[in-house]
């Protein structure tokens, strides 16, 4: 069976120029895979969001190429959890985030058709299959969350392997343990990036999203960027980032 690893999944903190471009493709069947990496990193800043469409009214989307044919079940390695936080908080704010996606949650008054469906198995020791350069490495069969050390303006990165049926096998998810992360936006000092919508970008990964352009797209919650500290707009979901969920997921 031919996986699939891709890792073009990553988010990045507003203030960052580098991007690491990662593609990985592996031909064995589900252990160790010869993977191939690139990394590009342009010279442009940034690029702001300020010239997008509204979110309600940006129907762009990208798939990865592949969807999970039953339920998303995924573990947190809770051991991993910023120490400042107790691990329910944090779960909290995880759960919530799949929540986003699975129950389509937007503020443009679009109904949920969406039919992904995801269930938190419990705590786990083991660790996603993201590497601290932002490589995939280490597919063991469990869709796994976890805090790690990522390279410098790297929010959070995803990888999925997809068999060649097209179906997802795994997703895996890295979050940055360097980054002062914000469980609410109330509590939210301006230095800190806010958990919920980086987590609800990175599950929009999981279920087999791609990104969409910063510069065009900016306010979907599958845009490159994140809107910035403390800011949750994309929490919430755009037109684009709920066809593509119910093109993957119809009811
Ligand atoms: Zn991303």
């Amino acid at each position: 069976m031919l996986d699939a690893m891709r890792s073009d999944a990553w988010r990045r903190a507003a203030a960052v120029l580098a991007i690491p471009l990662l593609l990985a493709v592996s031909a064995t069947p589900v252990a160790a895979a010869a993977a191939s990496a690139s990394m590009a990193a342009p010279a442009q800043p940034v690029p702001s969001a300020q010239g997008a469409p509204n979110a309600c009214d940006d129907s762009a989307y990208s798939l990865l190429g592949g969807k999970w044919n039953g339920t998303l079940n995924w573990s947190f390695q809770s051991s991993t959890s910023p120490e400042e936080y107790t691990n329910s908080a944090v779960l909290t704010v995880i759960m919530r985030s799949f929540a986003n996606m699975t129950g389509a949650r937007n503020d443009c008054g679009l109904p949920d058709n969406v039919g992904a469906t995801a269930n938190y198995l419990g705590s786990t020791s083991l660790a996603p299959g993201v590497t601290k350069r932002g490589f995939c490495n280490g597919k063991d069969g469990h869709n796994v969350v976890g805090f790690g050390p990522l390279p410098s303006g790297i929010l959070a990165v995803t990888c999925t392997w997809t068999n060649s049926a097209g179906r997802m096998v795994e997703s895996d998810i890295r979050v940055n343990s360097s980054i002062f992360w914000a469980l609410t936006v109330s509590t939210c000092h301006y230095w800190q990036e806010l958990l919920e919508p980086t987590m609800t970008h990175e599950i929009g990964h999981a279920f087999g999203l791609g990104h969409v352009a910063e510069r065009k797209h900016g306010r979907l919650t599958m845009s490159t960027t994140s809107d910035g500290q403390c800011n949750n707009g994309e929490t919430t979901l755009g037109w684009g980032d709920i066809r593509g969920l119910n093109h993957l997921y119809p009811l």
